[in-house]
Order: structure tokens, then C-alpha cells, then sequence
């Protein structure tokens, strides 16, 4: 007999589902908003959702699914993605996983909360993590766009990660990953994409005072620059590139140092700040933040984005590229 849940999916997805237990089957929702699940309050409705709490669950799930064809596709906090107005098709995985062993090589479920994880290494007097401090977010998804700040990326602690990989499990070096700055190679794949159940990050003993002062400078920073409406954090990924860092009037000397464009930099200096779609903002205190005002859709979104894109270009010649991802139905 068929499960009530997959009544109504294609036959060869009904196929692909029915042999998982009914923990898993019972729990299938339909047509769930997926603007709940995500920081910028914004996109349609997922045709099927699952919210995975146990690593091992999660495992069955997802190699069920990469083996039966069924469209699938994990989101960690929804702190870095942009749904569409009409959903997306298929499977989306809310990875609620969060189990822990912090150590100095610490094994944590891709669900964990990276904040969480900053505060329990503090904890355990361990440092590595201070960076970490305001980004929202799982582990998961930190790792899919090798998530970073002042200085600290989360490829730099990546020992070993627990992946599922058209439909085998597998544990894999960073390499894999193919990382670059806010990078990796599950962000061009999204043909067969991965599954990342959870990851071993390498922690060094520290000094609990130190740690602490670190991560409260860091905080301090980020409370005087970003905005505090939904987004889904800096929109465009910064340019790295001394030579134009060097000949670009107006930009301060750190970043020129390091050689760096910041997105900000150029949207701020096109006047963009404050500029409107519906109620999607340029956030008037931080130009890289695209904010939602209240009603905003996902169209208004990235309408807005690409306004931005084509301004910058125009002014500058300089193409900037998304570090917030467009999922779903577009
Ligand atoms: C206020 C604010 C500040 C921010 N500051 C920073 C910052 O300083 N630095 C920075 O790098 N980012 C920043 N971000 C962006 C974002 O928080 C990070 O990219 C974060 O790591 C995303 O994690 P997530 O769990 O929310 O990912 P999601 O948005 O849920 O997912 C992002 C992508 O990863 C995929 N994914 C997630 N989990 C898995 C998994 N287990 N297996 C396979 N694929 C998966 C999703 O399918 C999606 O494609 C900020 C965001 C906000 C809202």
C-alpha cells in the first residue's frame, strides 16, 4: 500500500520512498512555505519536506533518494539561499541533525549550529572557531560555501567529512571539497548534488580568556555593520585582485593592502544605498546586504540583485557574482 504522503508524487518517486521506515514516511510533509526556513523570508512552497533529526535517518533518506532519482536538496539554516516564488520541486531536507563530540579533532553532525560550536569549543577551551561568532548557519552549509570572516575560513580546520555521494556513503578529504574563497564544488554541482551528513574540524587547545576576547571583538564589528532586517548576509562575494584593489580611487588602505574590492565598496559608490524593488532594500548600513522590509518576494529579491549586477557593471565594468544562492523554480 502506498504511504498517504506519496499519493500524489510521480510513480517512480513513490517507488524510490516507500521502503523507508515509517519514522521517516510519517514525518513527509507537503507544500511547506519554505520562506520559514530561510533568513530572508522569502520563496514558495517545497513539494515534499522532511525535517532530519538523526545523522543515521538522514543517511537512509538521502541515499533512497539519490538512488531513485528523486530531485532532492539539503538546507542547513537557510542563511545563504534564495528560493523562488514557486518552490522547488522534490525533496527538501531540513537538516536539524545537531550531535557534537568537541575535541581538539571535534565530530560534529553537518546540522550543528556554527555559532553553537563556537561557544561550545570556548567551553572546552579550544580556539579555531572565533570567527565563527555572528555567522548563522550549520556546519553543513558553512561548508558548501566555505564560510569565512575576519581572516578565518571554515576550510582551514576540515580534517575529514561524512558525504553522500549518488547514493553511497563515503568519508572524504577537504580536497574533495575543492574549496576556494567562499567556494566549493557543491555550490557548482547541483546536477547530482552531495549530501553532507557531518564533518571531523580540527580545534588546538587555547586560552579561554583570549578566545573569548577575540570572538567579543568580532561581534562588536558586526554589530556596528550589519543591518538588522532579514537577509541572507553579504549578497556578492568581495573581489580579491591587487592590481584593481590598487587602481580603484576611493578605496580604503586596508583593503587596498589586502588587496581586496569589497562588493559594498562599488554598490555603496553607485549610490545604491537605500535603492528599492517592492520591499526589497539595499540595506541603508551595509551596501552587500540585501534586506527584506517586510513583504518582499523572491522576485523582488532578485530583481533587485540584478539591478545592482548591471549598475556596477556599468560604472565600474566589474561583474559581480552572487555568494547567496537562487534555489528552486525560477
Ligand atoms: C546576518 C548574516 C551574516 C552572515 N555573515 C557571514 C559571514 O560573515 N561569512 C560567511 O561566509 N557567510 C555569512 N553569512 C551567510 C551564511 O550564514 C553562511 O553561508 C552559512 O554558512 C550558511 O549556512 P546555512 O546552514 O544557513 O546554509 P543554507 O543557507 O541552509 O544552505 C546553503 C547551501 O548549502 C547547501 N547545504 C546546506 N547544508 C547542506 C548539507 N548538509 N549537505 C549538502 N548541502 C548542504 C544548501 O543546499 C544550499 O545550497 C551570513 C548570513 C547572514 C544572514
Amino acid at each position: 500500500m502506498i504511504h498517504p504522503q506519496l499519493k500524489l508524487l510521480p510513480v517512480p518517486w513513490q517507488a524510490a520512498l516507500s521502503p523507508l521506515p515509517p519514522t521517516i514516511l510519517s514525518a513527509l510533509r507537503t507544500e511547506e512555505p519554505l520562506k520559514m526556513h530561510t533568513t530572508l523570508r522569502v520563496g514558495g512552497p517545497a513539494q515534499l519536506f522532511y525535517h532530519a533529526q538523526s545523522r543515521d535517518l538522514l543517511a537512509q533518506l538521502a541515499i533512497a533518494v539519490q538512488q531513485g532519482g528523486v530531485p532532492v536538496m539539503v538546507l542547513g539554516d537557510g542563511s545563504n539561499v534564495c528560493f523562488s516564488d514557486r518552490g522547488v520541486r522534490g525533496l527538501v531536507i531540513r537538516n536539524g541533525c545537531t550531535n557534537a563530540t568537541v575535541a581538539p579533532r571535534a565530530d560534529v553532525d553537518a546540522g550543528h549550529s556554527l555559532m553553537r560550536l563556537f561557544q561550545k569549543s570556548l567551553n572546552a577551551e579550544l580556539t579555531g572557531l572565533e570567527w565563527a561568532v555572528g555567522i548563522p548557519g550549520t556546519v553543513g552549509g558553512a561548508l558548501v560555501s566555505n564560510a569565512g570572516a575576519y581572516g578565518g575560513n571554515i576550510c582551514d580546520l576540515v580534517s575529514s567529512i561524512d558525504v553522500i555521494e549518488r547514493g553511497e556513503r563515503k568519508t572524504v578529504s577537504p580536497d574533495w571539497m575543492e574549496f576556494s574563497y567562499r567556494d566549493s564544488r557543491l555550490r557548482r554541482d547541483d546536477t547530482r548534488p552531495a549530501i553532507l551528513l557531518g564533518a571531523e574540524l580540527e580545534l588546538s587547545s587555547g586560552n579561554r580568556r583570549e578566545i573569548r576576547l577575540k570572538a567579543r571583538d568580532i561581534q562588536y564589528q558586526r554589530i556596528c555593520k550589519q543591518p538588522w532586517e532579514p537577509s541572507a548576509g553579504s549578497f556578492f562575494k568581495n573581489i580579491h585582485d591587487h592590481a584593481l584593489a590598487d587602481s580603484m580611487p576611493g578605496l580604503p588602505p586596508l583593503f587596498k593592502q589586502r588587496g581586496v574590492v569589497t562588493s559594498a565598496f562599488l554598490i555603496d559608490k553607485c549610490g545604491l544605498k537605500g535603492f528599492r524593488i517592492g520591499d526589497a532594500a539595499v540595506s541603508a548600513r551595509h551596501a552587500n546586504f540585501i534586506v527584506n522590509m517586510g513583504a518582499a518576494t523572491a522576485a523582488d529579491v532578485r530583481a533587485l540583485a540584478a539591478t545592482v549586477r548591471s549598475t556596477v557593471n556599468e560604472r565600474f565594468g566589474i561583474s559581480l557574482e552572487e555568494e547567496v544562492l537562487y534555489s528552486g523554480d525560477w
